[in-house]
């Protein structure tokens, strides 16, 4: 349940047109007599004190107290008179995002996690109307770093709230990764907005709970339990006693019956091959056809049993419960294949599935993967995920020996990758 709902400012509420950062400039030439001093910045999702302090720097001046305020008491001044020259526009759904959080029958305390200075922000927000809506808020006075201000966010909301906030009752709503690693810093869910700083294929692979284009069109419903879904695991038991088991295609995923036919190079020698998630054993039945000692692993109890049972016949296949996520591997394998378990466990797991793949496979071994991809997160199972994250966090681990566009079930063409590793 979402109680707390922080803002960051600049490409999230407001597009002020580069005026902080023509302010900027302009006081490192006015008050520090640097014209141009401030070009080589960055200003993205930055605070505005770690912005002052790397100016200090790079002109090898004092970073004293004295400097800092005089820098940002002429900023604030500049800010100002840019402001009046072009305030630049409101973000696209901004407005009525805002007011569908007023009109909630238990509005959440909306607030502002931002790397304005305390003025910077009300002037900002004042050119655009929007300086009413915020509670509470932490600002570039209280910290240069902004992980310091998603917790000092959270300690004011506790004090506002009167009792202790727990990160996943609060949502950061932001247009940069500094904006996601804040969040995530504090346990917090973050909404990335595609509206300022980076796009959103950038803003995906960096895990947001949900990434959009805009605010525009996105119900206040699916904004505010964006991610809340995340920590809480499927029971998979109770699907197979129920027999509503919708993935299962009852045959093993055609990405896999095309491998092992047609790379008898990587396939050839056999071995040992461990698939976790396994369901009722399909694909587990199309290793051991292929010649290799397949083991079937899955948490729900009612899968390992039918498993077993449809696959009697086979001598060189075995079933086992096993919680691949927390448990040590019964035997480092040969191989481990998978198939709809990456993206059915909680994203916030993520790196704990890559861990456990890690420690499962030998080294020299091989991991063949045939991943869901979707551009947009939605509510999983399955979860979506980019070409980008998984190369990101399999790397470190395993060498990409090839990735490819794969056969598929007819309702998933188009949405899956097969990814050849080799363990490190
Ligand atoms: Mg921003």
């Amino acid at each position: 349940m979402t109680r707390v709902v922080l803002f960051d400012i600049d490409g999230t509420l407001i597009r002020t047109g580069g005026a902080g950062v023509r302010a900027f400039a302009r006081t490192a030439e006015i008050a520090f007599g640097k014209p141009g001093g401030t070009r080589t910045m960055r200003f993205h999702g930055r605070t505005d004190t770690s912005l002052v302090r790397e100016f200090l720097r790079l002109h090898d001046l004092a970073d004293t107290a004295d400097n800092v305020d005089r820098f940002l008491a002429t900023y604030a001044f500049l800010l100002d008179e840019e402001l009046e020259r072009q305030r630049g526009e409101t973000c696209p759904g901004v407005t009525e995002c805002l007011a569908q959080l007023r009109a909630r029958p238990e509005p959440p305390v909306v607030g502002l996690l931002t790397g304005n200075i305390r003025v910077g922000a009300a002037l900002k927000l004042a050119a655009h109307g929007l300086a009413e809506d915020f509670t509470l808020g932490a600002f570039a006075d209280d910290h240069e770093s902004r992980n310091e201000l998603a917790a000092i966010a959270q300690r004011r909301a506790s004090e506002r709230l009167g009792r202790a906030v727990a990160g996943h009752e609060i949502l950061v709503i932001g247009d940069t990764l500094a904006d996601i690693e804040c969040a995530h810093s504090i346990g917090a869910r973050c909404l990335a907005v595609a509206t300022g700083g980076d796009s959103l294929p950038e803003l995906l692979a960096h895990s947001p709970a949900l990434a959009v284009d805009s605010l525009a069109g996105l119900p206040v419903e699916r904004m505010l339990s964006a991610g809340a879904h995340w920590e809480r695991p499927t029971d998979w038991e109770a699907l197979y006693q129920a027999r509503d088991t919708r993935w299962d295609k009852g045959e093993p995923t055609p990405a896999l019956v095309d491998f092992l036919h047609g790379h008898p190079e990587f396939t050839a020698r056999g071995g040992t091959v461990a698939v976790p998630g396994c369901g009722r054993g399909h694909d587990v039945r199309a290793w051991a056809e292929a010649g290799f000692e397949a083991h079937g692993f899955d948490f729900a109890p009612t899968a390992v049993v039918e498993a077993s049972e449809r696959h009697a016949g086979l001598t060189n296949v075995r079933f086992c419960q096993s919680d691949f996520l927390a448990d040590p591997p019964p035997a480092a394998f040969d191989w481990l294949f998978e198939h709809t378990l990456f993206c059915a466990i909680p994203p916030g797991r993520r790196d704990d599935y890559v861990r456990s793949v890690a420690r499962w496979v030998k080294s020299g071994g091989h991991y063949l993967a045939v991943n869901y991809l979707q551009p947009q997160d939605h509510f999983g199972p399955p979860f979506g995920a980019t070409v980008k994250e998984l190369t990101t966090r399999f790397s470190p681990h395993f060498e990409l020996v090839k990735h490819w566009v794969p056969r598929s079930f007819p309702s998933r063409e188009g949405r899956e990758r097969c990814f050849l590793w080799r363990r490190r």
